[in-house]
């Protein structure tokens, strides 16, 4: 086949994370690696033709994510919509592309974080900042000296040289020529617990993962989640007074909802002070042969909505979503012979950003308004967003730009969480800290004019943003700032006179 075959043949699977996956595999057929231009003309997702036209996808944002997958191991869970393949973590299937790298590599982290690095570097792309993101079975369910032994071997591979523990592996990664710049795992809310988190934060974890899927009791008993949501509430405090980022994943098409009822969940999902997800994974429920759900559809009861029903849900859980939270995904990545009824078509973001466009309506999550990378020219307003949440506030800073070509887009973001005096921290250097949960520019800004200010040459978007979130910490009467660093971004917080106390980098402010 030629590579304009191929791309229309794997069109409708393509998304911004697996598209280098399809690069190499179609690099394989046609004998040669094939170059950006000679695959966007050919793309029908805007978004990605966008980002293929301009640079190439994965290090848009100098960033480049892995995922890397642990050993297959038996999930405590047993969620009837699930699928279990034989040689595969519960919930994964071979045909994925992360998932293939991994069985053919046996699991080995080291191996699946090389493999990633020499593909992305055949490719032309960066690989100096690479975001970890471990995938798998239920990840407080894997033994500890597994965890360790695969986080180990992950920083060695990202590092290129073999240490004699981890924490040699942290330290020697805190100024090596590739760092490590997040770490996420995935797991259940019911397996979140102040051990685990202590573990994951030695491990290096910035970003947690949550399995939800409905935010309706009822349900969660009917698919045999195994957990409330009082589990859920439960977690996301301690992962949020730990700093962590916090992505949720939501299941809108479960057998006993409906699209009220997804529409419903959402709502509460972004508004109950319980909840508030900094990301959001929409996976519809797929049917899958092998799962309880197929049967339950074998025997009529239950059945997916209609496409156009499935579409309408979407578009009201985009026209729902809050300002400060991003959708990393809409659809699950999965090959069509694996589904027999429900959403087959992994097109469907496609026609739902065509219909959304069509009716005027625009997605207001970070992930629609981050500006591309570049240099602009613009006026820029800094806004803040303040909520309650569980056990603290939760303050959402940002510079966005008000006109121009890049009018509504969003350049920088910071995390602000302002625990209540009362709760209580996990950690020792946490105590009486504000907390930056996360600080992302993205793009660089050459002249800017503030609020009402005058035009200013300035570069540092994030470092503002930091001094913003320090002053307004100091008058809410906190002594100290802490941040929730990666182990490769440590040094930069040092040279903003943060320095390491346990695993947060801290100054008294
Ligand atoms: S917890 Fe996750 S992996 Fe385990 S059965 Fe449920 S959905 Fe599948
Ligand atoms: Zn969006």
């Amino acid at each position: 086949m030629k590579i304009d075959e191929l791309v229309c043949r794997d069109n409708e699977k393509l998304t911004l994370e697996n598209i280098e996956d399809y690069r190499r595999s179609w690099a394989k057929e046609i004998g040669h690696m094939p170059r950006n231009s000679e695959i966007w003309q050919h793309l029908v997702d805007s978004e990605l033709i966008e980002a293929m036209k301009t640079r190439g996808v994965r290090t848009e944002s100098g960033v480049a994510p892995f995922a890397v997958m642990m050993k297959p191991f038996s999930c405590p869970g047993k969620c009837i919509y699930c699928p279990s393949e034989e040689g595969m973590p519960k919930s994964y299937l071979s045909d994925e592309p992360a998932a293939q790298r991994a069985k053919l590599l046996n699991f080995d982290a080291g191996k699946q974080v090389e493999s990633r690095v020499r593909q992305m570097d055949e490719t032309g792309h960066m690989t100096n900042k690479v975001d970890l993101i471990v995938i798998g079975g239920t990840f407080g369910s894997y033994r500890n000296d597994y965890k360790r032994e695969f986080f180990k071997d992950m920083f060695d591979a990202v590092n290129g040289v073999k240490s004699n523990s981890l924490e040699e592996a942290q330290k020697y990664n805190e100024t090596a020529g590739r760092r490590v710049v997040g770490i996420s795992v995935e797991t259940r809310p019911d397996w979140v617990n102040e051990k685990e988190i202590k573990l994951w934060r030695e491990l290096g974890v910035t970003k947690v993962q949550l399995g939800v899927q409905a935010f309706d009791e009822k349900i969660l008993k009917s698919i045999k989640r195994g957990h409330d949501l009082d589990s859920v509430a439960k977690a996301t405090r301690l992962c949020r007074n730990a700093g962590l980022k916090i992505c949720y994943h939501f299941m809108p098409n479960l057998p006993g909802s409906s699209p009220e009822n997804d529409i419903r969940m959402a709502e509460i999902m972004f508004v109950d002070p319980r909840f508030g997800p900094d990301y959001l994974k929409v996976y519809p429920a797929m049917t899958i042969p092998g799962t309880q759900m197929h049967e339950m559809w074998n025997m009529g009861e239950y059945e997916p909505y209609s496409e156009e029903k499935l579409i309408y849900v979407l578009k009201e859980i985009k026209r729902l979503t809050p300002p400060w939270c991003r959708i990393d995904r809409l659809i699950r990545d999965i090959s069509k012979k694996w589904v027999v009824a429900g959403t087959a078509r992994t097109n469907l973001r496609q026609v739902l950003q065509k219909e959304l466009k069509d009716e005027g309506k625009r997605c207001l999550c970070i992930r629609c308004r981050e500006v591309r990378a570049g240099v602009y020219d613009a006026s820029l307003d800094l806004l803040m967003d303040e909520r309650d949440s569980l056990g603290g506030k939760e303050l959402f800073l940002s510079y966005e730009s008000r006109s121009g070509e890049t009018e509504g887009k969003l350049f920088s973001m910071l995390r602000l969480r302002l625990p209540l005096k009362t709760e209580k921290m996990l950690f020792e250097e946490l105590e009486g800290a504000a907390m930056i949960r996360e600080v992302h520019t993205y793009g660089q800004v050459q002249q800017f004019r503030e609020s009402g200010g005058d035009l200013t040459q300035h570069r540092g978007l994030g470092k503002k943003l930091m001094a913003k979130a320090e002053s307004i910490a100091r008058e809410r009467g906190f002594k100290r700032m802490a941040v929730i660093s990666a182990i490769g971004t440590r040094e930069y917080y040092r040279s903003l006179g943060y320095e390491l106390k346990g695993t947060y980098m801290v100054k008294e402010i």
